[in-house]
């Protein structure tokens, strides 16, 4: 009796989990239900992710994805699972391939930002960009009707507090982590925090001139200190905080053979002509160390 009853338990859970993932399964290849409710679509390891939240008065996103052909994926999705609008979409930072395609869901969608991002969006934006992705296929000539700039009609200063339906949305400003301004969102309730590209999975980022490494070392001890349960980083499927242990200890690794190196009295050119990286062989985007090193030879010698 006990063995049948664990049996059709079994079978039920089996059916009830099948139902869930086939759910995320049907939205298309790359989307992931992290949570009731919670939907990131990661195209592949690194395409930038884009992510949508439904509540009781209506979904947020969390940016709007590269490819314009991803955002008609993504508003596709956001269909199939509610008849409710995009009431906000917040940007977690200002570059194009997370920002772009604004036009394709707003309206209705309100966009948020932190102060300063509207500034950075303008001085990336390229005029030309509707044009050229249009000569890659009709597709993408369809996918790009309408295209435009929306810049953030909100910017908040350092937090903000957004309450919608049943939800609680807490954005953090993370300063000097990637972009002109960088803003992680934290659910408290559900412990899911989409943390920015401050990190990504297993990829060197391309660290920009304004980045200041202790500064994202210190967005990484913030990040883990909320305790999430699910991290959606900028680029890359969903993962948890392991992904700030591994950059941590990456930079960390970073500073020291370059500090180390600075003081052997090695030039940034040296250093950049011997450093090696050997413990992240398998990381994406290998090319990027070299900027790498220069936010790393920056700390060192301040
Ligand atoms: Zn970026």
């Amino acid at each position: 009796m006990k063995a049948r009853l664990s049996g059709v338990l079994f079978v039920s859970i089996f059916i009830l989990y099948s139902a869930v993932s086939a759910q995320a399964q049907e939205l298309g290849p790359g989307f992931h239900k992290i949570k009731d409710g919670i939907y990131t679509f990661a195209p592949d390891a690194t395409t930038t992710t884009c992510s949508f939240v439904v509540t009781q008065e209506g979904v947020v996103m969390i940016d709007s994805c590269s490819s314009p052909l991803d955002s008609r994926k993504m508003a596709a999705a956001i269909k199939k699972v509610t008849d409710k609008p995009v009431v906000f979409l917040i940007d977690t930072e200002t570059h194009s391939d997370h920002t772009a395609n604004h036009f394709i869901f707003s309206p209705p969608a309100t966009i948020i930002n932190h102060q300063g991002a509207g500034e950075g969006m303008k001085k990336e934006y390229d005029p030309k960009r509707a044009e050229t992705l249009a000569a890659k296929s009709p597709e993408m000539r369809a996918a790009l009707e309408g295209s435009r700039m929306i810049a953030p009609h909100i910017e908040y200063k350092d937090r903000m507090t957004i309450n919608l339906g049943e939800r609680t949305f807490e954005l953090i400003y993370l300063k000097n982590v990637h972009s002109e301004a960088d803003t992680a969102i934290w659910l408290p309730k559900e412990r899911v925090l989409f943390a920015s590209s401050a990190a990504n999975v297993r990829r060197f980022l391309n660290l920009l001139p304004s980045v200041v490494i202790p500064d994202v070392l210190a967005s990484y001890k913030l990040m883990k200190s909320l305790n999430p349960e699910i991290v959606v980083t900028g680029h890359g499927p969903p993962t948890t905080t392991k992904v700030f242990d591994e950059y941590e200890g990456f930079y960390t690794l970073l500073l020291k053979r370059v500090g180390d190196m600075a003081a052997q009295g090695k030039s940034l050119a040296d250093i950049k002509n011997e450093l090696k990286m050997p413990e992240y062989a398998d990381w994406h985007n290998q090319n990027r160390l070299g900027a790498n090193i220069d936010a790393a030879y920056k700390s060192v010698k301040k």
